[in-house]
C-alpha cells in the first residue's frame, strides 16, 4: 500500500513527489503523458532563468526518483474506496494507497468519476476545477487536489507551489504534526 499516490507528474504532481519521497513516504506517480508543459517555453520560474517545458518536468521527475518516489506510466481510469485506503485502476494495474493527489492538469474527469466535487474554473481556458479547502482537501476524505485542476494560476511557479503546500499537508496529517523539509547549508 502507498502512503501517497499521485495522479499526475506535472510540476504540480513532481513537485508534490519531492516533498512526499524526501519525507520518507511511500510515494508513486502515474502519469498518462498528456499534461500541457511539455508545449511551454518557461522563462518566469523563479531561479531558473529559462527552461523548456519537456526539461522541467523531466528535472522533477528525476528530483523525487532521487527520493525515492516511483513513476509509472498510465492512465487512471478510477478511484474506489474510503477511510481504509483506495483502490486506483490504471489501464494497465492496480494500486492500493492511503491517500491521494489529484494532479491532473486540465483534466477534471477522473475526479468528478471518484466522486469528488467539481465546479466551474475561473483561470483563462480552464474549463473545470476541483473543489477544494484551503488545505487541498477535497469532498472525499483522503482525496487531494493540487495544481491547475485546483483552480491555482496556471504558471508552473504557482502549480509547483501548491502541489509543494499540499504534499506537506498530507504528510503532516500522517506525521500528526505540521512538517517541515529544511536543509541547512554544507561546510
Ligand atoms: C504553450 C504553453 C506555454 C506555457 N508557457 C508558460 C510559461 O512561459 N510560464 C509558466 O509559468 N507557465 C507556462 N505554461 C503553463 C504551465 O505549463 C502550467 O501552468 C503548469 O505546467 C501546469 O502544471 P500542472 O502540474 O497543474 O498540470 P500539467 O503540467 O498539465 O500536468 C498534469 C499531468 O497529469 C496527467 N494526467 C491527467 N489526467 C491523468 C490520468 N487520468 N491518469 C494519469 N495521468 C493523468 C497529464 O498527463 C499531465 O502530465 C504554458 C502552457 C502552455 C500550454
Amino acid at each position: 500500500m502507498y502512503e501517497i499516490l499521485i495522479v499526475g507528474a506535472g510540476p504540480s504532481g513532481a513537485s508534490a513527489a519531492i516533498f512526499a519521497a524526501k519525507a520518507g513516504k511511500k510515494v508513486l506517480v502515474i502519469d498518462n503523458d498528456k499534461g500541457v508543459t511539455k508545449r511551454a517555453w518557461v522563462e518566469n520560474h523563479y531561479g531558473v532563468s529559462e527552461i523548456s517545458g519537456p526539461d522541467l518536468v523531466q528535472q522533477g521527475k528525476k528530483q523525487a526518483e532521487k527520493f525515492g518516489a516511483e513513476f509509472v506510466q498510465g492512465t487512471v481510469e478510477s478511484i474506489k474506496g474510503g477511510d481504509s485506503g483506495f483502490v486506483v485502476k490504471t489501464d494497465q494495474a492496480l494500486y492500493e494507497a492511503k491517500h491521494i493527489i489529484l494532479a491532473t492538469g486540465f483534466m477534471a474527469d477522473l475526479a468528478a468519476e471518484a466522486g469528488v466535487t467539481t465546479k466551474e474554473g475561473t483561470e483563462p481556458r480552464v474549463k473545470t476545477i476541483i473543489d477544494t479547502d484551503e488545505a487541498g482537501k477535497t469532498n472525499v476524505r483522503g482525496i487531494w487536489a493540487a495544481g491547475t485542476v485546483a483552480g491555482v494560476s496556471v504558471h508552473t511557479i504557482v502549480t509547483a507551489g501548491d502541489g509543494a503546500k499540499v504534499a506537506i499537508n498530507v504528510i503532516s496529517e500522517l506525521n500528526g504534526e505540521r512538517y517541515v523539509d529544511h536543509d541547512v547549508l554544507k561546510g
